[in-house]
């Protein structure tokens, strides 16, 4: 049976093209890139290479980018940075919807003294601005919030909150792992202060990351070490993993809006076929301001779990929730906050589409999502009542 991979905002495939570009640094070019002699110290050069192409993807300088293992490393490593940085302030504000690596990090920090305010968001998982205001003072070191949203693909207005927090002395983080690759990102314009990226949610290998760090921000290392990076990220480099994500992010790049284009319209032929087809389904998140790939829709009344078992039979891998939390049954922190009905919640499926996506794939999948629904609303206790 073939699969149907429908779950690109919990990983991707590694690009052939990237694949290509990675191989010999597993195998002939095995050197260190601080080493004095030639066959380490070339390896610098590809690594230097590496840097621009990401820096190319976000409108940033290749002097910017810090290359990390992952997306959390990058979070924790801006939130510790901001908060070392200004030692006197002792304040958090982030949201209520970010990803474990943002939150958890915040909760750890609390115990060590710090104060968190996390901002609510409305029943379209946006951010409520009026709230965000009133939550800055002068305590406050730091504002990180997320880019997109894994779980919805709702955008956050980040320019708009970059140019309220330009005269507030606040640091600015964005967590822009789900939007790096899909969306336009240009830090020329965008007021940010720092920035992650995750190499295995645009095509690269899992364990790579980016942080970008603005000229003239104070930065503090997380990982003390070796002089590498610069002196930012102790620890000889992943060199095979630097050139895939830069061979991913110039990829991205060159074909960044008419893949927005085809993941929009794929994405929005499975949505609208959905709702239509399968009764009491609703979509959870702002869909004016969201991810082209992604589309989170609950079907009321059953449980999301059960029916990522069934499309699993049939070979279609999708999520209830963020893959961090699945394996639990604890309802999404994310479509908690934004208030979505309990009944909802638990019949939540996340579809996140990639540009290996196909529209034969989605038929297959319109084809057989109806009975799927048909079935397990039989089965399930809320599904009888409401029949
Ligand atoms: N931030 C967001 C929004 C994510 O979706 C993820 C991964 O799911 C992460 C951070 C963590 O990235 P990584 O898996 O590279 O640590």
């Amino acid at each position: 049976m073939k699969t149907i991979y429908f779950d690109n905002n919990a990983t991707t495939s590694i690009a052939p093209e990237v694949l290509q570009e990675m191989m010999p640094y597993l195998k002939e070019m095995y050197g260190n890139p601080s080493s004095t002699h030639t066959f380490g110290g070339q390896l610098h050069r590809k690594v230097e290479e590496a840097r621009g192409k990401v820096a190319g993807l976000i409108g940033a300088e290749p002097e910017e980018i810090i290359f990390t293992s992952c997306g959390t490393e990058s979070n924790n490593t801006a939130i510790m940075s901001a908060v070392e940085s200004l030692p006197q302030k002792k304040h958090i504000v982030t949201s209520a919807v970010e990803h474990p690596a943002v939150v958890n990090f915040c909760k750890y920090l609390e115990r060590k003294g710090y104060r968190t305010t996390f901002i609510p968001v409305d029943k379209q998982g946006r951010l409520r601005l009026d709230e965000f205001s009133k939550a800055i003072d002068d305590d406050t070191a730091l504002v990180s919030l997320m880019y997109a949203n894994n779980e919805t693909g709702v955008i956050f207005p980040l320019m708009e909150i970059g140019e309220m927090l330009k005269e507030r002395g606040v640091l600015f983080h964005t967590d822009a792992v789900q939007a790096a690759g899909k969306i336009p990102i240009d830090l020329k314009k965008l007021p940010v202060d720092m920035l992650s990226l995750s190499g295995h949610k645009l095509h690269a290998p899992k364990g790579i990351g980016a942080l970008y760090v603005r000229k003239g921000t104070r930065f503090s290392p997380y990982m003390i070490g070796g002089h590498q990076e610069h002196g930012r990220r102790a620890g000889t480099e992943n060199v095979a993993s630097i050139v895939g994500l830069g061979r991913a992010c110039e990829l991205a790049g060159k074909n960044l809006y008419s893949e927005m284009s085809y993941l929009k319209g794929l994405r929005d032929k499975l949505e609208t076929a959905l709702l239509k087809l399968c009764t009491d389904a609703r979509v959870n998140g702002d869909t004016e301001s969201r991810l082209p790939n992604t589309t989170n829709i609950s079907f009321m009344y059953i449980d999301g779990e059960a029916i990522l078992l069934r499309l699993n039979e049939f070979g279609v891998c999708a999520s209830s929730g963020s893959a961090c939390t699945s394996g639990s049954l604890a309802p999404s922190h994310v479509l908690k906050a934004m208030d979505v009905p309990a009944e909802a919640i638990h019949g939540s499926v996340r579809f996140s589409l990639s540009r290996y996506n196909t529209q034969a794939e989605v038929e297959k999948v319109i084809e057989i999502m109806p009975g799927i629904i048909e079935e397990l609303r039989k089965l399930s206790p809320y599904g009888r009542q409401k029949l």
